[in-house]
Formats: C-alpha cells, sequence, structure tokens
C-alpha cells in the first residue's frame, strides 16, 4: 500500500502484482488509486482472561479491501506473525479472487498476532469471543463475512457465530463460513479449498499433456489446505514424495503412505515424530524433484533465493501469496506452469458462498452438488486464466489478476464515486 500505515512485505508484494496488471490493463488512473489501498481497517485490543488469571491484551485486525461487487469476505488468521500489513495483502488478494470466479463478494481478511499452539481451549475461545465483540458492529451477514484461514478451524467459526448470536439474540448462522454442518456449515467446506487445488492441477495436466498417474507431488504445510491437497492427489493417483508442517518434512522418493500420514496427524495435530520416511527441512521440501509442487502454508516461501533450485513442472499455489516477484521471473524462465493462488486455492471461498447463500435460504445441498458447482467454477476460471494468458502473451498470475481487477474497476466505474 502507498501509505506507511500498511507497510509490509506481504501489502508491497501485493501492490506491485497490482500495478503491473493495472499498467497491462491500461485501468483508469482515479479507480487504481482507490484500489491500491483498502477500504477500511481495524485494529482492535482483545483482553483475554488467560488460564492463570492474567489478563493478556492481543492484537486483532479486520481489514476490507472493496466491496463494489458485494458484502465483505474473507478468512480469519491466528499466526504469530500476523500484522495490519500482511492482513491487508490477503484482503486485497481475496477481492481479486473473488472476482475472478464471479462472485457477488468483495476482499476481506482479519486475524489476531497469537500462536493458537500455545493457548489452551478456554483461552483461545476467550480470545475469539473477544475479538468477535471487538469487530462486531463492522461485520453482519450483508456486510463482512468472516471464515476460516491459517491457524483458525470450525470450532473457531462455531464461537464466532455463537457470540455474534448471542448479541443479536437469535441464531444468525449466515454470519461466518467454514462452520460446523451442525450449525448451518455446508457439506464439502471443509475440503473445499485442497478439492479446489487439485480440479485446477488436473486442467493443467490435461492442457500440458502430462499424465497425472505417473506424476510425483511434494506438499509444503499439512492443515486444512495441504492435508487434503495430499488426499485428493492420492486418490487420483499421485505419488506424494514429500509433505512438511511447521515442524520439518518427511520424504520417500517411493512414495509415502498418505492415509497413516492423516490418520496420524488426525491425532497428533503435527508430522514431528513421523515414522514414515526420511526426515528433511522444509526448505529441502521447495527443492525437491517432483513434478507437482503445492505450497499450502505460508506467504513469500518461494524467493529469489531458492527459485533457481525448484525442479517441479507444475507450481500450485495452494496458499496465499507464497511466491515473490523475483521468483516468478526466475521461474518463467524455467518453463515452471503456475497456477496463482487467486485461482488454485479459490475453491475455498467458492464454497464459503454457497454456505452463506444456503444459510440465507434455510436450504442446504448434497456434497455431489457442492463439489459439482465448485469444480464448473473452477474449470471455467481456470480456462479464461488461460485464455487471457495466452492471448496477452503473459504469465497465469498476470492473466488472473487481470481478468479479476477489470471485473472490479469496471464495476466501480459503472457505481461511480459517492461524494
Ligand atoms: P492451517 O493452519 O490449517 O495449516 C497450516 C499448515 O502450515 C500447518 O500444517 C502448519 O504446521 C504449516 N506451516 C506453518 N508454518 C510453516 C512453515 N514455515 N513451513 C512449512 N509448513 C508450515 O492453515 P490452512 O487453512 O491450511 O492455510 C494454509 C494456507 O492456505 C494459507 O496461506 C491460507 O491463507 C491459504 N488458504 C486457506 C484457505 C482455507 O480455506 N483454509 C483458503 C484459501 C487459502
Amino acid at each position: 500500500m502507498p501509505t506507511v500505515e500498511w507497510r509490509s512485505p506481504a501489502s508491497e508484494m501485493a501492490v506491485q502484482q497490482f500495478d503491473i496488471a493495472a499498467a497491462k490493463l491500461n485501468l483508469d488512473a482515479n479507480v487504481a488509486g482507490r484500489l491500491r489501498r483498502p477500504e477500511r481497517a481495524m485494529i482492535v485490543s482483545v483482553p483475554t482472561r488467560m488460564d492463570d488469571t492474567r489478563v493478556h491484551v492481543f492484537t486483532g485486525y479486520r481489514v476490507q479491501h472493496n466491496d463494489v461487487l458485494g458484502p465483505f469476505k474473507g478468512g480469519i488468521r491466528y499466526h504469530p506473525a500476523v500484522n495490519l500489513g500482511e492482513v491487508s495483502a490477503l484482503a486485497m488478494w481475496m477481492t481479486w479472487k473473488c472476482s475472478l470466479v464471479g462472485l457477488p463478494l468483495g476482499g476481506a481478511k482479519g486475524g489476531v498476532a497469537c500462536d493458537p499452539a500455545e493457548l489452551s481451549r478456554h483461552e483461545l475461545q476467550s480470545m475469539t469471543r473477544r475479538f468477535t465483540a471487538e469487530i462486531l458492529n463492522f461485520i453482519g451477514p450483508d456486510v463482512d463475512v468472516p471464515a476460516p484461514d491459517m491457524g483458525t478451524n470450525e470450532q473457531v467459526m462455531a464461537w464466532i457465530m455463537d457470540t455474534y448470536s448471542q448479541h443479536k439474540g437469535r441464531a444468525v448462522p449466515e454470519i461466518v463460513t467454514g462452520k460446523p454442518v451442525a450449525i448451518g456449515g455446508t457439506l464439502g467446506r471443509k475440503e473445499a479449498t485442497g478439492r479446489g487445488v487439485v480440479y485446477t492441477i488436473i486442467e493443467a495436466a490435461k492442457h500440458l499433456g502430462i499424465d497425472l498417474s505417473k506424476c510425483t507431488a511434494a506438499v509444503q504445510g499439512f492443515g486444512n489446505v495441504g492435508a487434503v491437497v495430499t488426499k485428493e492427489l492420492a486418490n487420483i493417483g499421485v505419488k506424494v514424495i514429500g509433505v512438511s508442517d511447521r515442524t520439518g518434512g518427511f520424504y520417500d522418493p517411493k512414495g509415502l503412505p498418505v492415509e497413516k500420514l492423516l490418520e496420524m496427524v488426525s491425532k497428533s495435530h503435527i508430522l514431528e515424530g513421523c515414522p514414515y520416511g526420511e526426515k528433511i527441512r522444509n526448505e529441502e521440501l521447495l527443492e525437491l524433484k517432483c513434478d507437482i509442487l503445492v505450497p499450502a502454508a505460508l506467504e513469500m516461501q518461494i524467493t529469489k533465493e531458492n527459485a533457481e533450485r525448484l525442479q517441479c513442472r507444475i507450481l500450485a499455489e495452494g496458499a496465499n501469496g507464497p511466491t515473490t516477484l523475483d521468483a516468478d521471473r526466475i521461474l518463467k524462465e524455467k518453463g515452471v506452469f503456475l497456477i496463482p493462488d487467486i485461482l488454485a486455492n479459490a475453491g475455498g471461498v467458492v464454497v464459503s458462498y454457497f454456505e452463506w447463500v444456503q444459510d440465507l435460504q434455510n436450504f442446504f445441498w448434497t456434497e455431489e452438488e457442492v463439489n459439482k458447482k465448485l469444480r464448473d467454477i473452477l474449470v471455467k476460471a481456470f480456462h479464461e486464466v488461460l485464455g487471457m494468458s495466452q492471448r496477452e502473451k503473459v504469465d497465469m498470475r498476470l492473466a488472473a489478476l487481470m481478468i479479476g481487477i477489470d471485473r472490479v474497476a469496471r464495476a466501480m466505474l459503472w457505481r461511480g464515486l459517492y461524494a
């Protein structure tokens, strides 16, 4: 963002990406100036009673980037590195992502700087409820609808839904997505992001003429996105040779036993102590010789320092912003086929949109319907991006950004400036 308030490596990267796409689109300068920064950003104090009776004050954020296409939508992240700049970058990417896949939603993001692994269940619940209360006047089913992101899950969404509902005096399931099915969540949401990543990999393989049953894959991050990607890749016959999480990675060139890994992590939540494969460092995982690499953890993992050493043919960005602009250039020269984040991981927000629609209508769909509609949307978006990339002779990231930004800009020009 141009002003110092939002500055961080992630937000600078997001704005640079935007500037490149805006220049290529010849975007109206007044519209571009508005889109380079969020519409609204909040920093809140989140006082929380810890188990030892001390009150710890966490810092929470909600950034609303643009709502020209519809209510703000975006996840809530719990991670020690959460800051205003990172949340702003993630909010901007949400705007382009919703637009790219044709959803009537805008872009937002939120988070609390904390390490959820260090908090007890009681502390996590108290912090979540107080954070919800602090942002309560700025969210709402037709205003801004949160969802899960790194470090949050369906339990956290349930506490947000309950806190909001207690304030309103009635059940308001449509205030968040990614909730448990028992309180108005949708079938298929938990798996949607990872499943969507794999749908786009299937389209990329068709385009490149690659037989996926002969392919190998490495996945960074073994949480909501990474674990599902691993499972779905194994289901279609891809050999998963490497996985990692914040505790490190595991590698077996003959293929890791995916079902056993999933079972282990469902109990322990981390890969540490995994008895399968050889232990490797996180950096080594990204550099493994494989056909498909899926970063599904943090931003800025693939940089000018390691991009040259990547050995994959397809890079499918499960995470948001895992690749820097310098690395993009190197990977393009190496001929790596990129499925950019706002396309590859859009399955999460697509099924969040389905959940919101079902809640508003009080009418719920089967998992088959959810998955089919998700696949139709992502396959269409993939081919729109590929078409743009071929017509304009630009890489897949720039093509995806151009489509996403163009739709938002055109809507802004129609609506004009309220003054
Ligand atoms: P999660 O908290 O469920 O899992 C994150 C995983 O990354 C964990 O296994 C964690 O141990 C691992 N990790 C953390 N630091 C790491 C490091 N330095 N190296 C390797 N692994 C590391 O989070 P998630 O929901 O799976 O989100 C992962 C990424 O996907 C984020 O970038 C998020 O913004 C993006 N994303 C998530 C969704 C969603 O629906 N959850 C949707 C779109 C995009």
